[in-house]
């Protein structure tokens, strides 16, 4: 097969581990014409906020942004069920030309009495900032009408990277911290940021926190509920977990409620177990929590890693390719695969900073290629050339692997099972194991894997 060759331009976006000296290009927009993998700005507001399960989700464009959107993460929810609505001011050619408010104005007073939310989000799209709608008066008038926060999110798509839709949901959701009572809430006390509760997990994390003797005082996002966020800023510690899209909301907090926060990753055992471990003793005056998170560590292992280790034994040897969002969760899933045996040739994000790719470096093996913003076939050239068995990454990544006749593993927004905690980590290897061993990729057109197959 021919080698598949990359843009010139973007070639400073990739490494590979070994070369000398490092050097990589990141954190800028996507070149033209690369086809990126990434998420637009809007979207990158939609994936944070969307788990707010009593707010109203309005996106003021086309209907095009909110189909794209609709129902895009697997969070659940114990109670309401209205983030999984996606409505839209379904913006058309009138409106381009005359303008949008009315209609946005019509929406919003609309769903608002129809769906009584707890606070509503509006999301200005491309065409929004084109046209140059004043969304912040709208949402200020219906706000002061109907009695409840309606928060502007400045998430225009082309203003920036998906990075910058972290940001603009920060932004809206800085707006309610510190809007609510902090009553009963208790010196050893935290809120989950960057938990979207995908398959449940914030359920499993918020569970070990429970029996350690700590306080939840919210999850922003997964499962979240508008009460939550506003007094949010009782709380002793923000523990950070998708530190990409919610460190902001983290220093802002810091710096205006004194609020310290740690940054952790709660998928793999050797992440989670840190988490757990960092959390208690941040409350090292109370002793007790230390001992019952030593107790909680060691039950949990024990349950999981027989499991474990039989399927390091199989997949002893295997290679994975992965591309994510936030390059975070990169260094847990390295870490997890090497737990159940195999090394990854491949590591890629939407978003990583220099920091993290140098993290990134560090961790990886020589001869593993780490790339940012990747495009479809930068992706196909090195999971073809570093011969990878399994590809692990979202809904845009899936068709590239099964395109090349290889397992696919989804760690982002689509999946129904919960990858976070110990519990989580069993189904990760039992889902690595099933893929990659599946025998139907016996049937599959030729392809490149670390078995020799050609
Ligand atoms: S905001 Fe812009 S880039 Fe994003 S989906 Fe809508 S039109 Fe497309």
């Amino acid at each position: 097969m021919a080698a598949i060759s990359i843009l010139k331009e973007r070639e400073n976006q990739i490494y590979e581990k070994g070369a000398e000296p490092f050097s990589m290009t990141c954190e800028k927009q996507s070149l033209a014409g690369s086809i990126s993998q990434r998420a637009c700005v809007f979207c990158g507001s939609r994936v944070v906020l969307y788990p707010i399960a009593d707010a109203l989700h309005l996106v003021h464009g086309p209907i095009g942004c909110a189909a794209y959107t609709w129902d895009i993460r697997g969070a659940l929810s114990s109670g309401p069920q209205l983030h999984r609505l996606s409505f839209s001011t379904d913006l058309q050619e009138k409106d381009v030309i005359f303008g949008g408010e009315k209609k946005l104005y019509q929406a919003l007073t609309t769903l608002i009495d129809k769906h009584s939310p707890q606070a509503a989000f509006v999301y200005a799209t491309c065409i929004v900032g084109i046209i140059g709608d004043d969304v912040d008066a709208v949402c200020k008038r219906v706000s002061a009408e109907k009695g409840i926060p309606v928060l502007p999110v400045h998430s225009e798509g082309f203003k920036g990277t998906k990075k910058d839709g972290y940001k603009a949901a920060c932004e809206a959701l800085f707006n309610l911290v510190g809007t609510g009572a902090t009553d009963e809430i208790g010196p050893q006390s935290i809120n989950i940021l960057g938990e979207f509760n995908i398959g449940g997990e914030a359920w499993i994390i918020k569970d070990y926190y429970q029996k350690m003797g700590v306080q939840v005082v919210s999850v922003i996002t997964g499962d979240g509920r508008v009460a939550d966020v506003k007094r949010s800023h009782g709380a002793a510690l923000n523990v950070v977990q998708c530190s990409g899209s919610m460190t902001y909301l983290a220093k802002m907090m810091e710096e205006k409620y004194g609020i310290p926060f740690i940054r952790v990753s709660y998928f793999g055992i050797e992440d989670v177990s840190q988490a757990l471990y960092d959390v208690a003793g941040h409350f090292a005056d109370n002793p007790d929590i230390m001992a019952r998170t030593k107790e909680l560590v060691r039950h949990e292992i024990t349950q999981v890693q027989p499991r474990l280790a039989k399927i390091k034994k199989a997949l002893q040897g295997k290679k994975a390719a992965i591309y994510v969002g936030g390059a975070f969760k990169a260094f847990s899933l390295i870490k997890a695969l090497r737990h159940i045996g195999m090394s990854v040739v491949l590591a890629g994000s939407q978003t990583g900073t220099q920091e993290d790719y140098e993290v990134l470096r560090d961790m990886c093996d020589d001869g593993c290629v780490i790339v940012d913003d990747a495009n479809p076939l930068e992706l196909s050239k090195y999971v073809i050339e570093k011969k990878a068995d399994l590809v692990i990454g979202g809904v845009k990544e899936r068709p590239i692997a099964y395109k090349m006749g290889i397992g696919f593993c989804d760690h982002n927004h689509e999946r129904k099972i919960p990858l976070a905690g110990y519990v989580g980590m069993l189904n990760f290897a039992q889902e690595v194991y099933g893929t990659v061993m599946s025998p139907v990729w016996k049937l599959t057109p030729p392809k490149v894997t670390s078995s020799g197959r050609e």
